[in-house]
């Protein structure tokens, strides 16, 4: 604050530079400095303005502004500002004050002193003044100006359409005239960061016009400096983000909504205080709003569940959001309440953490659905079980019979030689053979199935297995040529010769199966490092490209022509799970109407 000492105050005034006007008033407002400046200006020479009152630089339309300012400077207030005044000649004429009080050594204010520190072009400032004037008057917004210490210097025209008061009732007057009671405090705090130079940008709060409404408004507040950056001041921008009539509506739909809400909806302070309670939170956890509010959250979490409140606050404090935590809350009569709970921040006027919103939904019923479904799983599995093990039972009982007719019709075989009859005897061994083949599958699938495809391994040559294989094999067809260039080196394997062969024996009938009439089928057996493979290619009828994976599959056969062939769709499945349990791959190539290759891999065996 500029304080000046009376007593070192010549009645010229005691400005160094001439351009500077210097006027130091009286507390009764007659001037008794006057310097040369000023005398310039004004066109009153200092005897003519010493003793006079200042209101002769001023226009009656003016000077109750300049009233209202004296006043406060008398109050011990110094400021800034920017006012029109008058000469002797009656020319308009604006000037930058810097006015502040006049103290005596006491403190006591004994005048006033003015300080022009710069008057411009007359036309230029004027121009300024009013442009500036204009698009402050303009403004939608509420445009305040005030001295650091809360007295409004300046006051647009929406000003006084948000608050009620015109500009000559404002002026000089102190802020908190717009200012609730409980909002003090706020105002000292943005003053703190004013001080320092700080803006506060888009600050929402509330303010009390003259009729008394609450108006609800967005606040920017900026420092104004003078040249040195000193804060002399501060400007306010106020908008209006809706009238408590809104506001009032918002809320009551707000409530609707959350009365409505099959959800529970339950707001809490940080340390966990219920202050908002829904209806739906009364069904759900039987405690009435009266009861649960301004109780601790704890009153609904189950004992063993307590920490859950200690991370949820943590996350809550981080300003995270909690979405679908299903969890467990207790009622009032004790019953547990299986409940997804979504958790989000409130945040304050000024963006702080201050609470949570919680909002519970009931998920009893989806957690007993669930739980009937996997019951329901469990049982299907079990009676899945019980299925496989009837089924290799049954295909294995079967089987006993089966061999013992077998062996007893081979027997009458070999005693019909000559027999008119054996032909009856013939066509009943191949159907007893057919049925023997297709027990086998089943029990073979039946096993796969139940997981008991048990595997007894050997280590043998596959070259040899393959040799006799299809030397058996050629005598079951004359229209085929099955061609195996027999290796002379041995193909070692350590697997389950039986179940090889049933391999074999499955892809080289299946090459007869599926060829035309006659056709050459060429088995291929090779060994690198650490792998032995075997391909059948054939001539045959070949197989579509979409389905060269499907006919591994269980009960999988092409459709079309292919489905002439007899067969039951369960070969290649078995042949490929066999394969796979010895740690092999099983695959086909094949071009319609040219034939296919059937590859198989096994690894070697390790050389001793
Ligand atoms: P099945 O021969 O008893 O039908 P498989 O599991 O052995 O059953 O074969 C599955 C299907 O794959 C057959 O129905 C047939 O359509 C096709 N298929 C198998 N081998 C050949 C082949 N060498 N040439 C053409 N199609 C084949």
């Amino acid at each position: 604050m500029k304080i000046q000492k009376l007593d070192n105050m010549a009645v010229e005034g005691n400005s160094s530079y001439p351009s500077e006007i210097s006027i130091g008033l009286k507390t009764d407002r007659s001037i008794f400095i006057w310097n040369k400046a000023a005398e310039n200006i004004f066109g009153y020479l200092a005897i003519e303005a010493v003793g006079q009152d200042i209101s002769i630089i001023f226009s009656e339309n003016n000077f109750p502004r300049e009233k209202k300012m004296l006043e406060n400077i008398l109050e011990g207030d110094s400021f800034q500002y920017e006012i029109c005044c008058k000469t002797k000649l009656g020319e308009r004429i604006c000037v930058l004050f810097n006015a502040s009080p006049i103290m005596d050594k006491m403190g006591k204010v004994m005048g006033i002193s003015k300080i022009a520190t710069d008057v411009t072009d007359q036309n230029e400032m004027e121009k300024k003044i009013a442009t500036l004037a204009s698009i402050v008057d303009s403004s939608d917004d509420a445009i305040i100006s005030k001295t650091l210490n809360g007295i409004i210097t300046s006051w647009n025209r929406s000003a006084t359409k948000m608050f009620g008061y015109t500009e000559d009732e404002a002026i000089g007057r102190h802020i908190s005239l717009l200012i609730p009671p409980e909002s003090v405090v706020e105002e000292e705090l943005i003053m703190e960061n004013i001080i320092k130079g700080e803006k506060i940008d888009h600050f929402e709060t509330a303010r009390i016009a003259k009729d008394g409404t609450e108006k609800f408004i967005s606040l920017t507040v900026s420092p104004i400096k003078n040249r040195k950056g000193d804060v002399i001041g501060v400007s306010k921008i106020a908008r209006d983000i809706a009238d408590k009539d809104q506001q009032d509506e918002k809320q009551a739909i707000l409530a609707a909504i959350v009365n409505s809400s099959d959800d529970a909806i339950i707001s809490k302070t940080l340390q966990g205080i219920i202050t908002s309670w829904n209806q739906a939170a009364f069904k759900m956890f039987g405690y009435t709003e009266e009861e649960a509010i301004g109780k601790h959250i704890s009153l609904i979490i189950p004992k063993d569940r307590l920490d859950e409140e200690t991370k949820i606050i943590e996350s809550l404090s981080r300003g995270e959001k909690i979405d679908h935590f299903e969890t467990i809350r207790i009622a009032k009569n004790g019953a547990l309440r299986d409940i997804s709970l979504t958790i989000s921040p409130i945040r304050g006027r000024r963006g702080k953490i201050i609470g949570a919103s919680k909002i519970a939904r009931d998920i009893s019923m989806r957690k007993e659905a669930e739980k009937q479904r996997q019951n329901y799983t469990k049982r299907l599995q079990e009676l899945n079980k019980y299925k496989d093990e009837f089924m290799v039972m049954a295909s294995h009982e079967l089987k006993t019979p089966l061999t013992v007719i077998m062996a007893n019709l081979q027997v009458l075989h070999e005693m019909m030689e000559n027999d008119p009859h054996l032909i009856l005897l013939e066509k009943v061994l191949k159907q007893v053979n057919k049925l023997s083949k297709l027990i086998s599958n089943l029990l073979n699938v039946s096993k796969i199935e139940a997981g008991q495809l048990e595997l007894n391994p050997t280590k043998f040559d596959l070259n040899e297995l393959l040799a006799e294989l299809i030397d058996n094999l050629q005598q079951t067809t004359k229209d085929h040529k099955i061609i195996y260039a027999k290796k002379q080196r041995k193909l070692m394997i350590n697997a389950d010769r039986e179940k090889i062969e049933q391999v074999v024996i499955n892809l080289i009938s299946n090459a007869i199966k599926y060829s035309r009439e006659t056709g050459r089928i060429i088995v291929n057996a090779t060994q690198n490092t650490d792998v032995v493979r075997v391909n059948v290619k054939d001539e045959g009828i070949g197989i579509p490209k979409e389905d060269l994976e499907n006919i591994f599959l269980r009960f999988f056969r092409v459709s079309g022509s292919a489905s002439s062939y007899s067969g039951s769709g369960v070969g290649l499945y078995i042949s490929s799970e066999i394969i796979k349990n010895h740690g092999g791959k099983l695959w086909a190539e094949s071009e319609i109407g040219k034939g296919s290759v059937f590859n198989f891999s096994l690894p070697a065996a390790k050389e001793e």
